[in-house]
């Protein structure tokens, strides 16, 4: 059976390129999925303590979350929306996973690298301290991991920044069925077409949830006020000239700008996109593109607050309690299939 599962972390409320890049995916499997696909989306929790949160930030954040997600049209009848620290097989399969996971491998995953400092080239951790770095921040792509074959996920769609998580993934099934015999299929990467979004205020960066910068990034619950004057800033060249041209290489901040726009209306011809703006100015350009997000973002903005002012945290409650309910019982299958094969049971 067809299963589709995905994440996402509650330290903040999600952007535009959690949007484009993964939960607009995540709704429109609702339309062109069959019944018969499981859909399954994850408040990862667990993953958001990787860095340490005050606890009342992290319940403000599960609760924006969830509420987002609803807000974007995930209807909890047709997906299971669930907590993950509320099912604990999550952790479980992360251990005995974890036996089997090298550190060597865990090692070379680009963003432990980054969150180190160290450069793509580089391959050894000696000359960094790791002392005082926490054993969850390196260990983090195996829950990954768990989460996605604890539901015997065949299809995760995820932003480009994952898709070497769900390598690992791939490579742990390997393992784990070459030391106790075939349990999980192998689950295969979605990226959507705006794999990978950029930060408005450094566009080498993705945008990021955790960024410092709240600049950096639109938030599916901005004004839209607030949307033009961070598009108004938003880091472009002076090559004022060249007028409205796109190229990713050389003008990455206005190549991320008119991706943005193209990506919206669903289009990916992104120089076709630029020549549509040729003679404009870069301020205009600007207004333009504000104004297309403000119309994309209108309805999730006003549904968001249609359930925070008129839905109680009782509602909220009930939606994640039920989803976890389901979520434990679909784990739980696999739990057992897991235990049988170790042993355990
Ligand atoms: P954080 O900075 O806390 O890691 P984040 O913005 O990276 O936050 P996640 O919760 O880690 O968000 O990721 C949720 C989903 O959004 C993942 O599928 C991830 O690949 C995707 N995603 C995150 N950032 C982008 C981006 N800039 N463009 C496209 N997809 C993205
Ligand atoms: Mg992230």
């Amino acid at each position: 059976p067809k299963t589709i599962f995905s994440g996402i972390q509650p330290t903040g409320v999600p952007h535009l390129g959690n949007y484009l890049g993964a939960l607009k995916q995540w709704t429109s499997f609702q339309n062109t999925e069959t019944e018969s696909t499981k859909l399954i989306f994850c408040i990862v929790d667990l993953h958001a303590i990787t860095s340490p949160q005050k606890a009342s930030n992290l319940r403000q954040w599960k609760k924006e979350m969830l509420t987002t997600l609803l807000a974007i049209g995930l209807n909890p009848d047709r997906c299971i929306i669930f907590e993950q620290s509320r099912v604990p097989a999550h952790s479980e399969l992360m251990w005995i996973l974890s036996c089997i996971s090298s550190t060597g491998r865990l090692s070379r995953m680009t963003q432990w690298k980054s969150k180190l400092g160290i450069s793509e080239e580089h391959h050894s951790l000696e000359d960094k301290s790791t002392e005082t770095l926490k054993l969850g921040l390196f260990s983090y792509p195996v829950l990954q991991a768990a989460d996605i074959l604890v539901h015997r996920a065949t299809h995760v769609p995820v932003g480009e920044d994952q898709a070497q998580h769900l390598e690992l993934t791939r490579d742990i099934v390997g393992a784990f069925h070459h030391n106790y015999g075939k349990v999980f299929p192998l689950p295969a990467t979605l990226l959507s077409p705006a794999k990978r979004v950029m930060s408005l205020s450094d566009p080498t960066q993705k945008m990021s949830k955790s960024a410092p910068d709240p600049k950096s990034r639109i938030l599916l619950t901005d004004s839209p006020t607030s949307v033009q004057g961070k598009i108004k800033v938003a880091l472009t060249d002076s090559l004022e000239t060249y007028g409205i041209t796109y190229d990713p290489q050389k003008r990455p901040g206005l190549s991320n700008l008119i991706e943005i726009y193209a990506h919206i209306q669903g289009r990916e011809d992104f120089e076709h996109v630029a020549s549509e703006f040729e003679g404009l100015t870069k301020k205009v350009f600007k207004e333009r593109v504000a104004d297309c997000i403000n119309e994309s973002l209108e309805s999730i903005r006003s549904e968001y607050t249609r359930i925070t002012e008129t839905e109680g945290d009782g509602f909220l409650e009930k939606v994640v309690r039920e989803g976890s309910a389901k979520a434990a019982n679909s784990a739980e299958e696999t739990m057992v299939k897991v235990r049988e094969a170790l042993g355990l049971l």
